[in-house]
């Protein structure tokens, strides 16, 4: 969910929410749950977590907050993968539409599949970032081991990970339900 990082819009969503919880049964834990910012000030941070009991996390202001968003998810193994719209029987085919040679999981689209593996490869290339990582819980920490003290080059190196997340992403869903392939180049560029 998006909001504007205003009191007043908070307050609704907060109303929302409770409003769910009473319509469905169904509970926010707010220990489990965590609350993304941006561009607001850090008395408003504070503010708006006494009054959610969410756990404020501050957007980099490098990335596009949708992409930022998009990456959080796939950090914690959100997206809903193939094997996991197979494991609640959704469907039977997990096969990778990217590249057709491999069941398509989290570690698959971001790392083994040899369609992302030639979109990092290339981005690689430009920026000098070689990574051999298996998850993405590990390129973030590398990232914050090579970048230690150098906040603007994290950033930038944070920013270039979260756009290339979701991209693949986009790739994946256009292959998916259009069946419209976007080259390497495009997914890069
Ligand atoms: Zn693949």
């Amino acid at each position: 969910m998006f909001s504007r990082g205003d009191m007043h819009t908070i307050t609704l969503n907060l109303a929302g929410l409770k409003l769910f919880s009473q319509s469905t049964g169904l509970e926010i834990s707010a220990a489990k749950s965590d609350l993304f910012c941006a561009g607001v000030d850090k008395v408003m941070v504070d503010r708006i977590q006494a009054l959610s009991g969410f756990k404020v996390v501050i957007w980099n202001t490098a990335s596009v907050p949708k992409h930022q968003f998009l990456t959080w998810l796939a950090f914690k193994q959100r997206l809903l993968t193939k094997d996991r719209l197979a494991k609640i029987g959704l469907i039977e085919d997990q096969m990778c539409c990217l590249c057709s040679n491999g069941n398509e999981s989290h570690s698959h689209l971001f790392f083994e599949c040899d369609y992302s593996k030639a979109c990092m490869a290339m981005l690689a290339n430009w920026v000098g970032l070689q990574a051999q990582q298996k998850t993405l819980q590990q390129l973030v920490q590398r990232i914050a081991r090579n970048c230690k003290g150098d906040k603007l080059r994290r950033q930038a190196y944070s920013a270039i990970i979260n756009a290339l997340v979701y991209f693949i992403w986009r790739a994946r869903n256009d292959k998916m339900w259009n069946n419209h392939k976007w080259t390497v180049e495009q997914v890069v560029q």
